[in-house]
């Protein structure tokens, strides 16, 4: 197995270094399940990383980091139960470029393709779409392989240990395949649009209602808008209603060719992202833009995003059980970003909302578990797979019991 020993390793934005004692890289599931039965018994712990996008200390470790990125392609598809299984190390463009050619799509995509598809749903990682979950709701099965290195497989037999899995930021075991409900190809036609706060507000309902993807970005300093509008060739909000904005863009192609962005983007930043109430999430962004109006708009060199994401049933997705939106602060990786996140997360948690996992938040366990109505059997079932905590960190036990933080 390929092995790499006292190499500093750091994640996409920078702001996340450490040391692994080892990062091991097997080529197919018979070499992890040796390896992680070798450190259950010498008492080693495992993190898994997938592309290293979060930035959350959820991958952090001084021991043993494993990553899946020999293990990748899909392994099999059923055109008419509209399902695939991929391998977890797979990137998430390869999975919709793999699908497109069995004549399949992925229901959405986040902003990019880059992640691993076993970190995307690690994180719960969304696109946009009112009807559209994030990519964790779209696993219906997979294998993983537990703290003792063994295999368990997971479907809707066991409807409370797939809840659990689908978003477990890899402490429940790791995903060597997934088994994810898909769709037949699809292309789609993206238009943007230039406006800005005040001519666009009082639309963003309609702007949900009427179209498969609609999300926007506001530039604090300007206070200009981008309105992004995915849908079927020809559908959603018909061009003569948006005279308030202008058209910049408009192109169509296949899903996974335009919904996410393929390049690395060129400059790097660090985000907080919470999960509000649907129905709450105007008022909140207005809020989140006046408090930065007021104290941050000169020093914030980036956008916030907006976005829809369906309501689901995984135990830790921060769309559990409601309708929802995000509110993303993007703030240049070189640029100081904790005082303006700390500054904003305050409102956040005022509207009721729920942390990105893999995005730069301050809560812990005894906050966590309020806003979580599944907490407590998560927790109990994470404390079932690994009684002897191979998969947890000082972080994570901070993050999901409540005691050691590093
Ligand atoms: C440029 C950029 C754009 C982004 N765009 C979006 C977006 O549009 N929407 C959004 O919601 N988020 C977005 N994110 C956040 C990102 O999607 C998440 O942090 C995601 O988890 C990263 O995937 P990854 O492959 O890098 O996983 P990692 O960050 O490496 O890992 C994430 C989690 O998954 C676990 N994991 C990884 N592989 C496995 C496995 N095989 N089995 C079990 N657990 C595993 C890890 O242990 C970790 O807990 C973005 C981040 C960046 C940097």
């Amino acid at each position: 197995m390929e092995t790499e020993r006292n190499e500093q390793w750091t994640n996409w934005s920078g702001s996340l270094t450490f040391e692994p004692d080892e990062i091991a890289k097997p080529e197919d599931e018979e070499e992890l399940l040796e390896l992680i039965a070798r450190c259950h018994e010498g008492n080693r712990t495992v993190r898994t990383v997938g592309r290293g996008h979060s930035s959350t200390p959820i991958l952090e470790t001084d021991d043993v980091l494993v990553s899946l990125e020999n293990m990748t392609g899909v392994v099999s598809h059923d055109a008419e139960e509209n399902e695939a299984t991929v391998r977890a190390g797979t990137p998430v463009g390869q999975v919709g470029k793999e699908l497109h050619d069995v004549h399949l799509g992925m229901r959405n995509y986040g902003d990019i393709s880059l992640q691993r598809i076993g970190g995307a749903v690690g994180t719960g990682t969304h696109g946009a779409g009112p009807e559209i979950t994030n990519l964790s709701g779209m696993v219906v099965g997979g294998r993983m392989v537990t703290a003792t290195g063994e295999i368990r497989e997971f479907d809707e037999s066991d409807p409370e240990l797939l809840k659990a899995a689908r978003l477990s930021m890899g402490t429940l075991g790791i995903f060597t395949e997934l088994r994810l409900d898909v769709i037949p190809t699809y292309k789609v036609q993206r238009r943007e649009y230039c406006t800005n706060v005040e001519d666009f507000f009082d639309h963003v309902d309609d702007l949900v209602r009427e179209n498969r993807h609609f999300d926007f970005y506001w530039y604090p300093r300007s206070d200009e808008v981008k309105i992004r509008l995915l849908n079927p060739p020809g559908g959603g909000s018909s061009e003569a209603n948006l005279e308030y904005a202008s058209l910049v863009k408009k192109e169509t192609d296949w899903s996974h060719e335009i919904i996410p962005e393929h390049d690395e983007l060129e400059r790097r930043y660090d985000e907080m992202e919470y999960a509000i109430p649907a129905d709450a999430a105007k008022e909140c962004f207005l809020d989140v833009r006046e408090r930065i109006r007021e104290n941050w708009r000169a020093d914030v060199g980036w956008r916030v995003l907006w976005r829809t994401v369906a309501e689901d049933d995984t135990f830790l997705s921060p769309a559990y059980d409601r309708e929802t939106v995000t509110i993303s602060l993007l703030q240049n990786a070189e640029l100081d970003f904790w005082d303006y996140f700390e500054d904003i997360e305050p409102i956040f948690l005022s509207y009721g909302g729920r942390p990105h996992w893999g995005k730069k938040h301050t809560l812990r366990a005894p906050e966590l578990e309020e806003r979580y109505p599944k907490w407590e059997r998560f927790r109990e079932i994470r404390r079932e797979m690994d009684p002897d905590g191979v998969f947890m960190s000082d972080y994570l036990t901070a993050l999901l019991e409540g005691e050691a933080d590093s």
